[in-house]
């Protein structure tokens, strides 16, 4: 890392907010949007309700010190996580299929089996860490405030204690020989008191930590602005994790990406103290800040596209359906109109299902919605499951035309 920049040196820096990974402040605004929904997996009972859903600020600061980038108008106090927040992608096999392959994965590297924890921060509905004491033998502690027990029907999770409250100071007594965080850590703020947390609930004893988190190299890279939303006030690429894993106490073990690079993974060991680089994946600050700047004119040509696409089936009188209604679809949602041609929304998750979204207010249906709709193009919000829901659109005698994004 370099001498801190001066703040001046960016003509439109935040000046509210030292770096949340590292405290400095050499910070570098780039995007901004107005006036978006605050949460986008908070399912809401009526259109009303998420029609005045509470909206937020987003913009993104980038750290000359460190990397991280932060939402700097992030309110904690539009959060609202609870057991109506549906996150969960495990109705997709292609997604069960990745989660299989992690636990594996994990089990070898870390030689998890019976009498071992493993301790899951922010375990969701708890499909990772159940797989994983069934696969692995060891037990199991959970925390999470969206934890459903009715929705966990395995024999491993008479292992596993579930606490449906967020991760605090008041956990940081837990035991575990293995510690993972799984799509968390963007939904943090102070990521500095967090991992400073982490790594005080470890204290003298070892733990394997495992932390899964969404890639921003990819998103800067190639302008997805549908992967930047209220929730999400965190973004890491893989040299700014690994910073903070290093600056808070941590040896960071593995650095890499999977799911066709849209996930980041980081493998560490609690260390005495800061500790020094030493995997060559880290060293991106360069790079990182080459895409910063260009990351505007890259959201720009992706709304160019995606609004010509959306002109020219309105044109024509196309019926188009968006297929997955995660925080990809608020997002798209928020800066793209598609006007009369949008003709449904639609998910594989069925506790979804007749519910509305944040924002728009459109009502989530299931995918037999489309035999009757028969659409004519099908936006896909993650490009990873465009063969299964071209098999599901296929079992329904449907052969639209397909936009995976
Ligand atoms: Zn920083």
């Amino acid at each position: 890392m370099g001498q801190p920049l001066p703040t001046s040196a960016y003509p439109n820096a935040a000046t509210t907010l030292p770096c949340q990974a590292c405290g400095g402040t050499a910070l570098e605004s780039f995007y901004e949007l107005r006036n978006v929904p605050a949460h986008s997996c908070l399912l809401l009972p009526t259109r009303k309700e998420a029609l005045a859903f509470p909206r937020g600020d987003i913009e993104l600061v980038f750290c000359h010190d460190c990397g991280f980038i932060g939402n700097s108008r992030f309110d904690i106090g539009l959060n609202q996580y609870s057991a109506a927040y549906e996150e969960t992608q495990a109705f997709s096999p292609r997604f069960l299929k990745f989660l299989d392959e992690i636990c594996h994965d994990q089990i070898q590297k870390f030689a998890l089996g019976p009498g071992m924890t493993a301790l899951e921060i922010g375990c969701g509905k708890g499909e990772f860490l159940t797989r994983l004491c069934e696969l692995s033998g060891c037990n199991g502690i959970g925390l999470d405030p969206g934890y459903h027990p009715e929705r966990n029907q395995s024999s491993a999770a008479a292992r596993i204690t579930f606490i449906r409250d967020l991760y605090g100071p008041r956990y940081a007594h837990l035991k575990a020989d293995y510690i993972s965080c799984r799509h968390t850590l963007e939904h943090i703020g102070p990521v500095q008191e967090f991992m400073r947390l982490v790594r005080e609930t470890i204290g003298k004893r070892q733990a394997d930590v495992f932390f899964e988190l969404p890639d921003m190299e990819r998103v800067l890279e190639t302008g997805v602005f549908w992967d930047v939303y209220y929730e999400h006030c965190t973004y890491f690429t893989r040299g700014s994790l690994a910073r903070l894993f290093r600056a808070e106490g941590f040896d960071v073990q593995r650095l890499y990406k999977v799911y066709d690079g849209q996930y980041l993974m980081i493998e560490a060991t609690p260390a005495d103290g800061p500790t020094q680089a030493r995997l060559p994946q880290e060293d991106d600050l360069e790079t990182t800040a080459a895409l910063v700047r260009k990351f505007r004119k890259e959201v720009d040509n992706r709304l160019a596209e995606l609004t010509s696409a959306a002109d020219r089936w309105r044109r024509s009188g196309q019926k188009v359906a968006i297929w997955g209604s995660g925080s990809k679809c608020v997002a798209l949602m928020s800066s793209l109109d598609l006007g009369d041609s949008l003709r449904a929304i639609v998910d594989i998750n069925p506790h979804k299902h007749g519910k509305f979204l944040a924002g728009s207010g459109w009502e989530i249906q299931g995918p037999n919605a489309l035999a009757e709709l028969r659409p004519d193009a099908v936006i896909i919000m993650n490009s990873i499951y465009t063969e299964e829901i071209r098999h599901e659109l296929a079992t329904r005698g449907l052969q639209p035309q397909l936009l995976p994004l």
